[in-house]
Formats: C-alpha cells, structure tokens, sequence
C-alpha cells in the first residue's frame, strides 16, 4: 500500500519511564514482532494504518526517550500530538508512582486537545505484578485517560491500544463528517494540533484557488 494512502493522519507521543517498553510497544505494532530493544536515544518514529468507520487514520507515533536529559527534546513533539499513550510498568511501583509527573508534563506542554490512553504494559508477568487493575483503572479515571493492560511481548492488546485511542479522538474530534466539507481555518487548527487530512483531501481543495505563498497566520 502506498504509504500516503490514508484519508487522516493522527500524530500520538509515548511517554513513561525508562524501561517501561515504550519502543517494544511501538515496534510491535508496526513490525508485528517482539524485539527486545536497545535504549532509545531521543526520539524514535514508527507508524501504521488502522481503519476505523471504514475510513484509513494513518497513526504516526513518536517514541520518547525518559531519560530526563531527553526530556526537553521530547516536550518538542507534545504540542503537535493529538493522542498520547502514558505508559507504566505493572511490575514496577516507581513507573506508576510517576505517572502524574509525566502526565503534568503532557498537560503543560501539549495542546489541550490530546487525549491520552494510561497503558500498563508487561500483562505476561502476572506473577510479577505490583500494580492492580484497580489502582490503574482509579488513576484513569481520576484524571480523565483511557486505561488498557498490554504485553509488547505477547502481543496483548496492543493494537486495541492504538486502535481505541484513535476511535477515541476520532469521535471526539467528529471527524466522521465530510472531510470535504471542514473549512480551511479549521483543518490548520487540526493540523497545528497533530490531525491531518490526507492526499486524497487535499486534492479537493479549491482546485481554482490561487497558491498562497505567504506564512499563515497562527490562530493559537
Ligand atoms: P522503553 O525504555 O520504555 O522504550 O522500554 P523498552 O521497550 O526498551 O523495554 C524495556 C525492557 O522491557 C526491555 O528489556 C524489553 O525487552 C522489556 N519489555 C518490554 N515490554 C515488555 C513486555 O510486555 N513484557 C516483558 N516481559 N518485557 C517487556
Ligand atoms: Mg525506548
């Protein structure tokens, strides 16, 4: 498939502790395999297509690093994001005790229509685990976030993480409507905050409409 067939695309951010699997998550979903990982250094990309509503959402996700020294580099790519998976390790107490601290940091520096999925990832370790559903689930619902149980190294839920999370700003975006239709104001807004319309779109534009080549104004 070409790789600019899609009809939206969804920029999303992963953030959480380091060692958390932030980059097996993503690789996961893209590759379809498990791939014990090396550190990430920066930022890592990957994307993949899913279809919601018969329409094809282009997920673009950016794999930060947690260590604090990434940590400006990453606030980088919050604001352009439209969806975030906030991730913690279900064996590790330390990764959800700072969930609040990463998802403050979302919220400072994010725009304020991301929407965020809390991922407690490492489900295959069961007999490992420190952090109930319960305490997760009350974390997500506490502070508004889709909750879900993964396993990079399974496979569990993982795409039904990406995929809820589009479904989500999908809906809550409206973005079932005729994307045709949506004025040029708006789709810059969107863009601004990580939703872009795909080629298919853009070929509908005003295609009288003399090229603009002057900067658009930011409407934030
Ligand atoms: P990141 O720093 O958040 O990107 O974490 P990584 O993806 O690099 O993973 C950190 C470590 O956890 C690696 O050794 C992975 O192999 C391991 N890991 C990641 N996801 C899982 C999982 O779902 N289950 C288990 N058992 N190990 C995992
Ligand atoms: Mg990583």
């Amino acid at each position: 498939m070409a790789s600019n067939s899609y009809d939206l695309l969804f920029k999303f951010i992963s953030v959480g502790d380091s060692g958390v699997g932030k980059s097996c998550i993503l690789l996961r979903f893209t590759n379809r395999e498990y791939i014990p990982t090396e550190t990430t250094i920066g930022i890592e990309f990957g994307s993949q297509v899913v279809t919601v509503e018969d329409r094809k959402l282009k997920l673009q996700i950016w794999d930060t690093a947690g260590q604090e020294s990434f940590r400006s580099i990453s606030r980088a790519y919050y604001r352009g994001a439209i969806g975030c998976l906030l991730v913690y390790d279900m064996t590790r107490r330390d990764s959800f005790n700072h969930l609040l601290t990463w998802l403050e940091d979302v919220r400072q520096h994010g725009n304020e229509d991301i929407i965020t999925m809390l991922v407690a990832n490492k489900s295959d370790l069961a007999s490992k685990r420190v952090v109930s559903r319960a305490e997760g689930e009350a974390f997500a619902k506490k502070h508004n976030l889709l909750y879900i149980e993964t396993s990079a190294k399974s496979g569990e839920n993982v795409e039904e993480a990406f995929l809820e999370l589009a479904q989500e700003i999908y809906s809550a975006l409206n973005l079932s409507q005729d994307l045709t239709q949506i004025p040029e104001a708006d789709l810059r807004r969107l863009e601004q905050h990580g939703v872009k319309i795909g080629p298919k779109r853009t070929l509908n534009i005003n295609p009288n409409a003399p090229s603009s080549t002057s900067s658009p104004q930011c409407e934030c």
